[in-house]
This record gives structure tokens, sequence and C-alpha cells, in this order.
């Protein structure tokens, strides 16, 4: 079986709207998708938007995260019995933000509208996901905080990782080793953020995004098992540690779902790793790769 828990759409900085991520996965032979739009960033308020470049970054405009709720609700109807379709969110994490976070996923999103039979309803996710795209104060994304060097962005990201897991808001922890990219890792060695990652994930049972999205160096256009995210050094203590995997390419385009899935197949089978699992109902689903 194959599943890619980890989809974007045009509802944020994705190409592609719901219902052609849809039919593109089922041309694929893909038995199932997840889509895990990127939330709205207003409980950023006072801290402002957080930046890329100098230019802010607005998420999901809240009337679009409706919008793709309700999207996304329909097309797993209309598509009932051809492909498995779930519902979820990636959510920045900020541990000063914890409770507008938890706020802010507790409205009741559709109590004006005039349409909708259950307006009292709160989102219902099939899952959480917990990211860290942006660090310090202001906001930025990684690339913009350079000059701070190396040991400073490990240190800020894996805190925000280590916290994120640490909230109890979140069913997965999204591309825990992200910052990878943005560091020499031939010069850096952050295996005890690594240790202590796996051994939070256990206690606060929070699964892991397997994210293929970087495994092809874009320079060269080789595969390479380093680029994995997590690495094999961490998928290594998930599997001893039974931390579930759910596997997905970050598609911000159609024809990117499922991307270097039978590549990442092939390095997962050295390390002995042949099941996956996807969420459902905030509840853990297990599938074979095979
Ligand atoms: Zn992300
Ligand atoms: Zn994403």
């Amino acid at each position: 079986m194959i599943i890619d828990s980890h989809i974007h759409t045009h509802y944020s900085h994705g190409d592609s709207e719901v219902y052609r991520m849809v039919e593109n996965a089922i041309k694929k032979g893909v038995d199932g998708i997840g889509f895990a739009e990127h939330f709205h960033y207003d409980f950023f308020s006072e801290m402002g938007l957080p930046t890329v470049g100098g230019r802010e970054v607005e998420g999901t405009v809240f009337e679009n995260f409706k919008m793709y709720y309700k999207t996304v609700e329909k097309a797993k109807e209309d598509y009932k019995g051809k492909i498995k379709i779930t519902l979820g969110v990636e959510v920045d994490y900020l541990e000063a933000k914890k409770e507008d976070i938890k706020e802010a996923l507790d409205v009741k999103p559709f109590i004006n509208d005039y349409k909708e039979k259950n307006p009292d309803r709160k989102f219902e996710f099939d899952f959480i996901m917990g990211s860290a795209h942006f660090i310090g104060d202001p906001l930025k994304y990684f690339s913009d905080y350079k000059e701070r060097g190396e040991d400073w962005l490990i240190s800020e990201y894996f805190s925000l990782i280590k916290d994120s897991i640490k909230s109890d808001l979140f069913d997965v922890v999204g591309h825990p080793e992200l910052i990878k990219y943005f560091i020499d890792k031939k010069f850096v060695n952050y295996s005890s953020h690594i240790e202590e990652i796996v051994g939070l994930l256990a206690k606060h049972k929070v699964a892991v995004d397997l994210n293929t999205d970087y495994l092809r160096n874009s320079k060269t256009g080789e595969i390479e098992e380093a680029r994995l995210n997590p690495g094999l050094e961490m998928l290594f203590l998930c599997k001893e540690k039974n931390i579930p995997l759910i596997i997905g390419s970050d598609a911000h385009s159609s024809e990117n779902i499922a991307k270097n899935f039978s590549e990442t197949f092939k390095i997962l089978k050295k390390l002995g790793i042949n099941k996956f699992f996807y969420f459902k109902n905030r509840k853990l689903n297990e599938y074979s790769i095979i």
C-alpha cells in the first residue's frame, strides 16, 4: 500500500487545488493521501508574521483555511471507496504561543456560516502535525538567521522541536531534522539532540513525519540517503523504540505526490523498516509498504 500523508494545496502556497491532488494521486496508483495544510499564523499577532528574505509569510489566511477544510471534507465523501483521504493540518509551534495555538485549534470556525448545518461544530482533524519553520524573535526562516552561526541555529531549532513534542498538542512531528539543510552536517554532530528527541517521542507518544521532499540533492540531481528527514540515525532509534513513522512527500504540487517514495523504501529496507502508519480520527492505523 502507498499512502502519502503530507500534501499541501493552493489554499496556502501550493499550486494545486484539492480535487486535482486527489485525481493525480489516483492516477499515480496511490492508495491514500493525507492533506496537511499550513494553519493560519494569527496567533503570532504581537510578534508579527514570520518572514522569509524580509517578506511576510501568512500561512493560510483563516477564511481560506476554512474553505480548505470543507473542500477536503467534501472530497472524502466524493471519493469514498476510490482512495483514502485524511484531513490534517500542519501547525507552526512556538513555546510562547502554546495556549494561543490550543485556542486557535478549538474555535467554532463555521459559527457565522448561514449554510452550515451544525454551526457549533469544531475542527475535527484526522491528524495534527507540529512543525518548526521559523525561529528567533523576530520570527524568521532559518536561512535569514545564518549570521548567528550554526550552533545557535541547531540549538534554537531543536529546542523548538522538543517543546513541540512536550506540548502534547500534536499527533506527529513534521520533518524533525529540517535544520540540516541549512547547516554543514559534515562539521556538526547533533546526535545528543536526536537521542533526546526520540526519547520524548516515545514518552509523549508522538509519531514522526518521514519527509521525502529533500531526498534528491537539487544541485547534483542525486539521491542522497543522508538527506532523508529524519536521517538514518534517528530512523534507526525510532525503529528501536517503536516510534510510528508517517511517510509524506510534502508535495506542494500534484506532480510531486509520493515523490521519492520508491527510493525511500529501498533505504528503509536496509534498515529493516517496512511498516508505516497513517492517522484517521487521530488514531494510528498500521500498514505495510508492500
Ligand atoms: Zn513543513
Ligand atoms: Zn508541509
